[in-house]
């Protein structure tokens, strides 16, 4: 399943992308900690051995994100929930299997990928890492990180298809930064 299929699924067509739709889209349940110990019978013991962040499972055959409410910011945690979503869709989920160092790997770059799409944000002209953060929700050092492969990507395919799916969305922004351009040629 690509991202373009996820967005379409989920309804998706501008930013901040919320991770725990695009999954709930796609049939993966998100849930707390806090709630897993009561639906799926496991200790707090046992889900801190797994991560203190977050991690997926599966359950009759589903998998299912747990994500640590209380760990890092709001920002970070998006970028777990889209992370394990990542691994739910590659097919890395499944009883007493651990995700390998590729498979983590594949699972950051699905979750900057659903989180921070490169053709957007440069659709967008967006040109700091700053300006990333702001747009996806996401940390300056995810941000950071995605800010150089905006400069220096191409477009396939699919990224045409992301961009005709957020064609408002650009639109609203870029109206938005010449309002704001125009405003500080105005003061300046
Ligand atoms: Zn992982």
């Amino acid at each position: 399943m690509s991202i373009y299929d996820i967005y379409a699924a989920a309804g998706i067509s501008s930013l901040p992308v919320n991770p725990i739709e695009a999954a709930s889209a796609v049939g993966v349940k998100t849930v707390k900690y806090s709630d897993i110990c009561g639906i799926y019978c496991r200790s707090m013991e046992e889900i801190y051995r797994e991560s203190r962040f977050g991690f997926s499972f599966e359950e009759h055959g589903k998998p299912v994100i747990a994500v640590n409410e209380n760990a890092c910011g709001v920002r970070r945690r998006r970028f777990t929930i889209a992370h394990e979503l990542g691994h739910c869709v590659l097919g890395h989920v499944g009883k007493g299997r651990k995700p390998n160092g590729a498979e983590e790997r594949a699972a950051d770059s699905f979750a900057a990928a659903l989180l921070a799409p490169v053709s957007v944000l440069r659709m967008c002209g967006v040109n700091s890492p700053e300006e990333t953060a702001r747009l996806c929700g996401i940390t300056i050092s995810a941000a950071g990180i995605r800010f150089s492969e905006i400069m220096h990507s191409c477009f396939g395919e699919e990224d045409l298809l992301i961009i005709m799916r957020f064609s408002g969305y650009i639109d609203k922004c870029l109206q938005c930064k010449n309002v704001h351009n125009r405003q500080i040629n105005i003061f300046s």
